[in-house]
């Protein structure tokens, strides 16, 4: 899988996939993720990106020019299964769009700053809206790195032991059951014995009823 990320400031996303599991895909090459930067495409001598909204109100607006000479540059060497904008008025992410988008070949992903992006760019180029949550943030990078682990992290081969995954929470619409390791007891706090029997249907069973108790107590409208 490829990832396209295209953002104002790039510096923001270098973090993420430089660690643990992201690292892990991009090095077996399983996943690569770059970062464009937005400014590279900039058609004035300032390099500008941004520019008062028509009609005025605070804050500035991402401009048409520099999105849309991104946009065809990156389409005219990739064919991109779908150009995401990072939105709070996007679907929101949850699991099972997580598990289509990690089915696809090469995704664009869009960050928004300022006021957020021209909507004719909106209008014209962009197949999906994603949101991470019913908040603001300041830009669209953070919630890009959000959506970039959340699909990368499901594509066989990346996490070592394939069935991780699967057992994650929402997964079989449950919340994952508890987890323990050692020791087996911890100022006198003891590990279920069921854990302990190497009785696996029995811990099997013992997980699954967890996983349904805690989906009724924190989460009943994942049963529904
Ligand atoms: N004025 C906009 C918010 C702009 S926030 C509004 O009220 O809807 C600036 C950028 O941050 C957005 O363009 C978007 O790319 C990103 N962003 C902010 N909150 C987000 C969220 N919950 N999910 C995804 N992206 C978000």
């Amino acid at each position: 899988m490829r990832i396209d990320i295209i953002s104002v400031v790039p510096d923001l996303l270098n973090g993420p996939f430089s660690h643990s599991i992201l690292k892990r895909a991009q090095d077996k090459g399983i996943a690569t993720v770059n970062v464009i930067s937005l400014r590279d495409y900039a058609v004035d001598k300032h390099k500008s990106v941004d520019d008062y909204a028509f009609g005025g109100g605070a804050g500035m607006v991402m401009k048409i020019e520099p999105i849309v000479a991104c946009i065809e540059d990156l389409k005219s060497r990739t064919e991109y299964d779908e150009i995401i904008y990072m939105s709070p008025d996007g679907q929101l992410l949850d699991q099972p769009m997580a598990n289509a988008l990690s089915l696809k070949e090469n995704l664009m992903i869009l960050c928004g700053h300022y006021k957020g992006i021209d909507e004719r760019v909106r209008e014209h180029f962009i197949t999906k809206e994603i949101s991470i949550g019913s908040y603001v943030l300041s830009g669209g990078e953070l919630a890009a790195a959000v959506v970039a682990d959340a699909v990368i992290r499901l594509i066989p081969g990346v996490l070592n032991d394939e069935t991780s995954a699967l057992s994650d929470s929402f997964q079989d619409n449950l919340l994952a059951p508890p987890v323990y390791t050692r020791p087996a007891e911890f100022r006198g706090w003891k590990v279920p014995d069921v854990l302990l029997s190497g009785h696996d249907a029995n811990i099997e069973k013992w997980r699954h009823e967890k996983a349904l108790q805690r989906t009724k107590e924190r989460r009943p409208d994942l049963l529904k």
